[in-house]
């Protein structure tokens, strides 16, 4: 007899077998203006079971990868330096075992904490990131730590160039000054993404997904929606590409799930969540 815990799909591998650890971190303590993505995680796996596990867009299926659900950190809500040191510390042992970590948020500044861990491994590495927002604030209200500067917190450990920002179309004046002298910024949508591909070719990348690059007609579900974003179709588009680069860890955050009673915006990052770990290296038994 085995428990029958719910986890995301077919995940059910055990630990040790697995090739991809897939883990919640439901921290939504800076969200500054809609609270809710602590929901995230769990609205994710419960509502995956309306997905079939097979893709119909790159032919694999779910049921045949090695992927362990290992359910949610827990976590203090009101402390973000904990949240943080904690979502390091499992990101740092899913490494250190040889796995590729896939994080499910929460809110944005939970990529901090995995971002820690991957860049001590691949001291090269690259972040992609899609966003309605630039989260390059310095501080938000005094606080450094926060989802409105994680990327600015990034950068402090990456350096110029090294962050590659796509679909932004929100944030201050500021802001965007400091991405055209240090950042990659490909603002409005991903109409470059295919294109820039090839500049990473074989080299690590982080892939970070704030949710909210999507358009709020097709996702509400998200704590700061903001009009102007991309169809599904196109951030579908973007994921299918992604097996093209040696991804070593990546994250799908910022959904905030009770602010879409449809279900609608839960379904999506579903199907991305299904897509993204189905591009990910050495997922598949036989290939
Ligand atoms: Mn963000
Ligand atoms: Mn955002």
């Amino acid at each position: 007899m085995n428990r029958n815990l719910q986890c995301f799909l077919s995940c059910e591998a055990q630990y040790d077998e697995a090739d991809i650890a897939l883990f919640g971190v439901p921290f939504d303590g800076t969200a500054s203006f809609r609270p809710g993505a602590r929901f995230g995680p769990a609205a994710i796996r419960g509502e995956s079971f309306g997905l079939e596990t097979y893709s119909p867009y790159c032919g694999r299926d779910l049921a045949d990868c090695r992927i362990f659900d290992g359910g949610d950190l827990e976590l203090p809500f009101g402390n973000p330096r904990r949240m943080l040191a904690l979502t390091q510390e499992y990101t740092a042992r899913v490494l250190a075992d040889g796995k590729l970590p896939v994080m499910l948020g929460g809110e944005h500044l939970i990529t901090l904490g995995a971002v820690r861990a991957v860049l001590e491994r691949y001291p090269g590495l690259h972040v992609i990131h899609f966003d309605a927002h630039t989260d390059l604030r310095s501080d938000y209200l005094g606080e450094e730590l926060s989802h409105a500067t994680v990327m600015r917190q990034i950068w402090k450990l990456m350096g110029d160039g090294r962050i590659h920002q796509f679909g932004i179309r929100s944030g201050e004046r500021y802001e965007f000054e400091f991405a055209g002298a240090h950042t990659d910024l490909h603002p409005f949508n991903l109409h470059d993404f295919e294109s820039f591909l090839p500049s990473l070719a074989g080299k690590p990348v982080y892939f970070s997904l704030d949710l909210d690059v999507l358009d709020p007609s097709v996702f509400c579900g998200t704590g700061t929606p903001e009009p102007g974003g991309v169809g599904f179709q196109e951030l579908l588009d973007a994921v299918l590409q992604l097996h093209r680069l040696n991804v070593v860890g990546c994250d799908v955050n910022e959904l905030s799930p009770h602010y879409d009673h449809s279900g609608a915006s839960t379904a999506a990052a579903c199907k991305i969540v299904r897509e993204l770990l189905l591009q990910l290296k050495g997922e598949m038994e036989n290939g």
